[in-house]
Formats: structure tokens, sequence, C-alpha cells
């Protein structure tokens, strides 16, 4: 199909575009439906003998750890009741670090002997599973001949069934480890890094008089950024499909500068689609909240509720491939791609982060009666301390080849990792620099010493979208990780630092109080100290300006602006005894970390390159040819009927083709170049060599896109991508 005659064919799709039945009916309201598809723990306490119950909710909502014995009576009961909803099978579902989603499917029913079978689901086999992990990448964390990986139970991550037109399966969420025990995923870290923050949030605590804090958790409400793209266009763009993103296309006569999209109304098939994924995340539990246009034409946004970090995590990865497969049914693919378009805005995932436990909610709410906003203001400042210590590890976690196309580019948060606290707030900090903080700057009451501290809105208000880490009123918004990633690998990063922070304020503050001072005034002047030290990452201007990576550096705080650049922040000393003293990683973790994340950019590099130089070769340029092959033809009928003709045309293609010859020249002689293997060696190819070489080509191939006759352009337009919906 011609270009032309695929955007005829989505324009009559969207035409005739019928929204399916999914909205709700009276008769099955959101209520009704949500959670339906999740053994959670209402079902469990329907299902399961009282004692059993009561030993899995202390697992999950104390940490206790899991008793055997009670594993075998959740593995029937939830056999029974996923076989009752439709299930023939069970997976055992992890994340390994590609940063997708991995499953293993088995049958319940077991064979046996007499040429039946039974459906058998035990509570070993619930508890643990044995995928090969040799196609998995590890980073050196395994020896090729030990080719076993081990998944465990998450019994904090409630199982659920997945529907499927062909049949149904039991689906359980869980780590992935080594035979050694070491973290081959994204889960077993976040669960670590859980455990070791709530332990020193409690520590403080019980130093405010909470005598016996409930167990203290993450909580994170990831917004979601994507674009949706008419399917046949999608199919025609191997670039899209085989590395998310175009590799190819001019810029659009209309871009977003008409800020005409954002919050505007959503197309009729558009929210066809966000009703039908809504169902579907309903179904699964998942609290889809909010939903709206995002800034560039075909790109939307969705917020589910904020939960538990592991939850949240295990959540956002399965709406991730609920979009994707809800889209299809629309006739439409959905990109998680930073950078699907060159020039036009790109996609993020908010991370909103709080910490909290089901007695006092967030511990990042202000607030409103002094007490507690000293309590607030140390957890505060345990953020800025940690936001400041390990800047480049909060960095390096949002690192990768897709997100480096949309960090510090004006549309995102800089690479330069600072905090942003609103007027009030910052007000507050720079008063207790001096000493105690006596005003609060819109209330104006003249308060004095901690105990009366000033008191502050439950939301300031004023939103800066240019600041990475950005205080929302009850939470910071971690606004710089990629819309691809899971949520984990920021959130671990954030537990460890708070954990680090936690521990060295509640550490100061019970020696303080052990040595008989006064409380009030200990956090006062731990307050001062912190402040003093780590203020210098508190920014509250315009982190787009050309003023901000100047004075930054003044500052002390690093620019690191590539992911090649960010990449060492694993591995050194001060990182890696981080994380191994809070046992999150040990060393070998770390180094295995670092390897996979050269190895992934390096792969998705070359793999964009490959891309690049075939459908230059064998789509681009041959067009190029056919046109220009045109033009010579119709210059030479007109000289030969005796007709002055312009040789303008055929110049004007003949120079791009020109050029795009020798790029993919160029680019054809750098993917034959050797490396040597070596990650680091190859990442540094691919950033020196590949990418520019793409550009080249790339710059070639759209100038031939403004030239070329429409009808013989082999691609999908980014006019016709974005516009036709
Ligand atoms: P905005 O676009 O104004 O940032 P959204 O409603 O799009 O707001 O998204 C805000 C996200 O922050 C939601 O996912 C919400 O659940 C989450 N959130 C709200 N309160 C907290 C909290 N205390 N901790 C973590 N996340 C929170
Ligand atoms: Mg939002």
């Amino acid at each position: 199909m011609s270009g032309n005659a695929m955007r005829l064919q989505a324009i009559r799709d969207v035409e005739a575009y019928v929204p399916p039945a999914v909205s709700f009916t009276d008769a099955e309201t959101p209520g009704q439906i949500f959670g339906e598809n999740v053994f959670s723990s209402v079902v469990m306490q329907k299902r399961l003998p009282k004692l059993v119950y009561k030993s899995v909710m202390a697992t999950i909502e104390h940490g206790a750890m899991l008793d055997p014995l009670v594993a075998d009576a959740v593995a029937s009961a939830m056999k029974d009741w996923a076989m009752e909803k439709g299930a023939s099978h069970y997976a055992h579902v992890f994340y390994p670090l590609t940063g997708l989603t991995a499953e293993k499917h088995d049958s319940f029913l077991e064979p046996v002997g007499d040429g039946t079978a039974l459906a058998e689901f035990a509570g070993k086999t619930l508890v643990q599973g044995e995928p090969d992990a040799s196609s998995f990448p590890n980073g050196g964390l395994r020896n090729t001949f030990e080719a076993r990986g081990y998944t465990g139970w998450d019994v904090t991550s409630p199982a659920y069934v997945l529907e499927n037109p062909n049949g149904n399966t039991l689906c359980i969420p869980t780590v992935f480890v080594s035979m050694t025990g070491e973290a081959l995923d994204h889960k077993t870290p976040l669960l670590r890094s859980q455990q070791a923050m709530g332990e020193h949030a409690e520590r403080i605590l019980r130093l405010f008089g909470h005598v016996k804090p409930a167990k203290v958790v993450s909580f994170c409400g990831p917004e979601q950024e994507y674009f949706l793209v008419d399917r046949h266009f999608f199919l025609a763009r191997p670039d899209l499909l085989n590395s998310g993103r175009t590799l190819f296309g001019a810029k659009p006569p209309k871009g977003q500068e008409f800020d005409d999209h954002y919050f505007g109304a959503i197309p009729e098939r558009v929210l066809g689609f966000m009703m039908d994924t809504e169902r579907e995340l309903f179904k699964l539990g998942i609290p889809a909240k909010t939903r709206h246009n995002e800034v560039a034409p075909g790109q939307f946004e969705i917020a589910p509720m904020f939960e538990r970090g592991n939850i949240a995590a295990d959540h956002q990865q399965l709406l991730m491939t609920t979009f994707k497969t809800v889209a299809k049914k629309h006739g439409m693919a959905c990109l998680f791609h930073e950078k699907p378009f060159q020039g036009v805005n790109g996609s993020g995932k908010h991370v909103n982060f709080s910490l909290g436990n089901n007695q006092l909610g967030s511990l990042l709410v202000p607030g409103d009666n002094p007490h507690d906003n000293a309590q607030f203001l140390v957890f505060c400042a345990a953020v800025i301390r940690a936001v400041h210590k390990y800047a480049g590890l909060l960095r390096v976690s949002v690192a990768s080849a897709t997100n480096d196309h949309r960090l510090g580019a004006n549309e995102a948060p800089p690479a330069i990792i600072s905090i942003f606290l609103g007027d009030q707030l910052a007000d507050v900090f720079e008063q207790l620099a001096k000493g105690p903080a006596t005003s609060s700057k819109d209330k104006g009451t003249m308060i004095i010493g901690v105990d009366t501290l000033p008191q502050l809105p439950t939301d300031p208000g004023d939103r800066n979208r240019t600041s990475p880490f950005a205080f929302t009123g009850n939470r910071f918004e971690f606004r710089a990780p990629g819309s691809m990633q899971t949520v984990s690998g920021p959130m671990v990063t954030i537990n460890t630092i708070m954990a680090e922070s936690l521990d060295y304020i509640a550490t100061d503050l019970e020696a303080a109080v052990a040595a008989g001072t006064d409380f009030d005034t200990a956090v006062q002047s731990l307050l001062t100290q912190i402040i003093t030290d780590h203020g210098a990452v508190v920014f509250n201007g315009d982190g787009y300006s050309d003023a901000w990576p100047i004075e930054a550096e003044k500052r002390g705080l690093a620019n690191l602006r590539t992911t090649l650049d960010a990449l060492p922040e694993l591995i050194t000393e001060s990182a890696m005894d981080l994380f191994d003293k809070y046992k999150v990683f040990n060393h070998r973790e770390m180094h295995s970390r670092y390897e996979i994340g050269l190895e992934q950019y390096a792969l998705t590099i070359s793999v964009e390159a490959r891309l690049t130089l075939e459908m230059a070769t064998t789509q681009i340029l041959p067009a190029a040819v056919r046109h220009q092959t045109e033009v010579a033809v119709n210059v030479g009928a007109l000289k030969a009927a005796g007709v002055d003709a312009d040789t303008a045309p055929l110049l004007a293609v003949s120079g791009p083709i020109a050029e795009l010859r020798d790029a993919l020249a160029t680019l054809k002689a750098a993917l034959a170049e050797e490396t040597g293997h070596e990650a680091l060696a190859e990442a540094e190819h691919a950033r020196d060599a590949l990418l520019p070489a793409m550009a080249a080509v790339r710059t070639a191939a759209d100038a031939l896109e403004e030239i070329v006759a429409d009808d013989l352009w082999p691609l999908p337009t980014y006019q016709e991508m974005l516009f036709i919906l």
C-alpha cells in the first residue's frame, strides 16, 4: 500500500469507528467489577480457614515470614477460585532486567497414570518456580553452566486471573533470583529497599511518640504518558514496530505550537479505548483514576491512584500490557517510547512518591497541627538530604538510550537533579537555615519554636514542570523517569537513599535524647544542620533556563547529560556501600546492573542503526530514485518537445540522494566496525559512531521526504500518524 492509500484506509476506519459497548451498564458498575479478578484479602477471608487467613495477613501487613504450612492451604483455595473463573493454567509473573514482564505458564492438570489427570496446585508450586534464566540479562551474575533461576511468590502483591479469549490464567507476582539468591529482577530489590526504608522511618516515628507504629511502606502513584497511532500506520513503519520510535520523519507543518491538544476534548475512538482499558484495569484491581490529553497531538495520559510501591510497580507493568492489547482491539497501537516522534513532545512517567502507613497515611502531609509539622519537616528534610547526597543515583535510575532523547530537552526536567519545594516550604527551610522558623509566609502568624512551626496548606498550589523532583502537597513527584521504564528502578533508589537519610536522622536524634537533650531542640538543630549542608539542591526557579546549568555547577550539582555519563554512578564506592549497607544490592549485583545498563544501551542503539540502514536502503532511497527518474524523464520529454525545461527539481532531488548514499556508506562502515564485544567499548561505539551516522542518514532522508511525490513516499508521515485518530 502506498503512503496515501494507507492514509485513506485509516481515515475510512476512523470515520466508520463504532465504540465497542464497553461502558458500564446498570448491571455492571465500576464498583461491582473492581477487583473482580483479584485474589484479594476479601476473597481470602471468605475462602481460607481463619488461622490461615490470619497468618497470610500477618505477612502482608506486618512483614512476618510466610509460614510454609500455610502455603498449601492458600494454594488450594487459590486454584479453586481461579478455576471457577475459568483458569486452566497458572503463571509465575516476574520482572527481569529487560524491563519487560515475563511469565511461564503451567497447566493445573497433572496426569495420575490411568490416562486421566487431576487439577493440582501445591503450596510449593505457589511459593517457588524454576524458570530457565539463561535468556535473561544477568550482567555476569550467572555462570553459563548454571542456567537456573528461581521465582518466589511476593505475598504482598495479590494474585489475579488474566483473561484471554483463548483461556484464562492465574497470575502470581514473583521475585526472580539466581541460584545464589542474587537478584535477577526489579522486584527483589524493591522489596528489600522497602523493608530498609520502613525500618528507619519507624524509628523516627517512635521518637515522635508513636509507641508502636504500623509498618511504614513507600507509596507510588505513576502518571503514564503515551501515544496512540492508527494501526495501519504503525504496521507500515518498521521503525515503530521494532524500535518503538520513528527513525525518520520530517516535522509536520502543524505541530503542538497551538497548545490546542493539552486537556482538549478526547477523540471518540480514543475515549472508547480509554473506557475499555479502564474496565480491564478495574477487573484487575488497578485503580485507574485520571485521564486526559497530553501536550502533543496523539498523546495522552493515565494516572492510577497511588498504591504501595511494589503493588504499584506490578500494576504499572500490567497497565502497559493491557494498553497495548486493548489499543489493538480499537485499531490503534499504543506507544510507550520516550520519544516516538523527533521534534514532538516526548513521554514520561512521573513517579509520585510518599511514605507512610495505615495509621498515619502519608508522612509527607504538612498537616495542620504544629506537632505534626515538626514530624513532617523531619521527613521532608530526609528527602532533601537524600536527593542532594545521592543525586547521581537518582539520575542513573532513569538513564536509558531511549530516555536520553528526552531528558534535558526542554520538555522534560534537565539531567541536573534538584528539588522544588514551592514558595512556602522553601521559605520555612530558609528560616530553618538561620535558626528556628518563626513564621509562615501566607499566614503571617508569629510563632516560636519547633513545637509551633508554621502551618502549611495541604496543597501549596503552584506547580513547577521544570523540576525533576517537586514537592506537590503531600508527596514528591519524580518527573524524570521515562515512559517505558518500570517504576521499580526509581523506587528502589528513592527507598534506599531515604533509608540512609532516615537512619542518619534517627541515629542523631536517638543519641541526643539519650544524652538528655530536649527533643524539640535536637530536632531544631538537626533541621538547621541538614538544610545548611544540603540546601544547595533546592531550586525553585526555571529548570529550562540557560542560566540554571551554570548556577547548578556553582552549587556543585552534577549534570550527567547522557546514559553513559550516568551509568558509572552505579559503581562508585559510595553507591556500592550504600546499597550493601541497606541490603538492597551486594557489590556483585551492583556491577551486574552496571553491565546490563551498558549492554541494553548498546543493544538499543545498534538495533536502531540496523533499522535505519535497512529502511533507508530498501524504502527511502528507491522511492527517491523513482521520483528522480520521473523528473528526469519529464525534463527529457520537455526538452525533446522543444519546451524550455526547468532542471531545478532534478537538482533538488539529486543533492539529498547523493547525501543519503554517502551517509549510508558511513553508517554501514560504522556497523561493521569491530569493537571487541566489551560492554563499555560497545556502548561508547554506539554513542560515538552509530548515533551520529544515523543522524546524518536521517537528515538526508527527511530532506527527501519534503521533495519526493507523496504517492511515492513509502512511509506514513508525521502528519498522518499524529493527526488521524
Ligand atoms: P498532576 O497531573 O497534578 O500531577 P495527577 O492526578 O495526574 O496529578 O497524578 C497525581 C498522582 O499522584 C496520582 O497517581 C495520585 O494517586 C498520586 N498521589 C497522590 N497522593 C499521593 C501520595 N501521598 N503518595 C504517592 N502518590 C500520590
Ligand atoms: Mg498529571
